[in-house]
């Protein structure tokens, strides 16, 4: 898959790269170029978890028409955010344990190296619009809960329900079947004497947008938004919203960000990890393997191992470089990443740890 990949991009870059060859490929920031000179021009292109073909879409778009790398992306992850259908993230997204819904999100921008992020946010659907305001007009880089919903309401944003009829559904019926000692019963007869007995396992419900790009400018940015973990207790907060955990971007470098288990990017600064791997020379893919090499590594309770001693769970990175590279990564096979790449605008399967059974 490195070589499909690596072809692809050759393919795609070599139009553009050619169109450019005249001039060299400066950054904006090493040098001013010559009055009327044309400014560089580099391929943009976009990577976004698997649930953002939508976002890359959108993404590209923008960056064809010359946006910041920011502007893209957040548009982009706002279509996510705004779907009722995607239970993983804004509208819709699943709640806490109580039934609330509570969003995480980031952002970061790459040629300012500014980011700005909120957690625990209820009543407002883009987070990430939110995550930005605070970047731009705060001096702050983390708002929580009420806080960042005062902070929103002052910024204009609208309060609504995010809980769909959808979502609602889906986290009764887990606080139905979750027990027979709590108060909570399942559509029963009078004859059932087991009501609530059906343990049913349930999954751990993960999912996230994050969606990162290169602009013609060559500057990177990244977003990362989330409803977090199903079902969570109420103020939980994931990886999604720290900087350097869910998302971190370095102009210079690379940009990455993760979903999956928010824990474990955590405890090992995962995204950080990403781009430091980058930084030594390693390929976006190669870089997003050595983060999730380092959780494995780092795993030491054994209520998070299966038998064999493998992971139970999942995380996945995304990451894309200065020069346009790109590659996703996760502990199990079977991820997928969106990539937009100027020409196409595909799903591409991450490379992976363990192969699942
Ligand atoms: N990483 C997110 C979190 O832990 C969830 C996910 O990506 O699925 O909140």
């Amino acid at each position: 898959m490195g070589n499909l990949k690596r072809r692809d991009f050759l393919k795609t870059t070599g139009a553009a790269l050619a169109a450019t060859a005249a001039q060299p490929l400066l950054r904006v920031k090493e040098a001013l170029p010559p009055l009327h000179a044309a400014p560089p021009v580099r391929q943009p292109i976009v990577i976004a978890s698997g649930n953002g073909l939508r976002a890359t879409e959108k993404a590209m778009q923008l960056l064809m028409q010359r946006s910041d790398a920011l502007d893209a992306v957040v548009a982009g992850v706002n279509i996510i955010e705004d779907d009722p259908d995607d239970i993983t993230v804004g509208y819709g997204g699943l709640p806490n344990e109580d039934g609330v819904v509570e969003l995480d999100s980031s952002v970061m921008h790459g040629p300012s190296h500014r980011a700005g992020a909120v957690a625990a946010l209820q009543k407002i659907k883009n987070p990430s619009l939110v995550a930005r305001t605070v970047m731009e007009r705060s001096d702050h880089v983390l708002l929580v809960g009420k806080g960042a919903l005062r902070f929103a309401r002052a910024h204009g944003f609208q309060e609504m329900n995010l809980l769909t009829e959808k979502s609602r559904k889906i986290w009764l019926e887990w606080k139905e079947a979750m027990s027979t000692k709590d108060d909570w019963l399942q559509p029963h007869s009078l004859d059932d004497r087991s009501v609530g007995a059906q343990l049913r396992e349930y999954a751990r419900h993960y999912g996230t947008i994050n969606c990162d790009a290169l602009d013609l400018q060559g500057n990177l940015s990244g977003v990362t938004t989330t409803s977090g973990l199903a079902f969570k207790i109420a103020g939980r907060v994931g990886d999604s919203p720290i900087i350097g955990a869910g998302l971190y971007v370095d102009n210079e470098v690379g940009a990455a960000g993760s979903t999956g288990r928010g824990e474990s990017n955590l405890v090992n600064c995962s995204s950080v990890i990403v781009v430091e791997a980058m930084r030594a020379g390693k390929s976006p893919e190669e870089a997003c393997l050595a983060a999730c090499r380092r959780i494995v590594d780092n795993l030491k309770e054994a209520r998070l191992k299966n038998d064999d001693g493998t992971p139970a769970f999942n995380v996945n990175f995304y990451a894309i470089n200065t020069k346009g590279e790109y590659g996703g990564a996760a502990i199990w096979s079977g991820s997928k990443f969106a990539l937009h790449d100027g020409k196409e605008n595909r799903l591409l399967e991450c490379a992976y740890l363990y192969k699942k059974k």
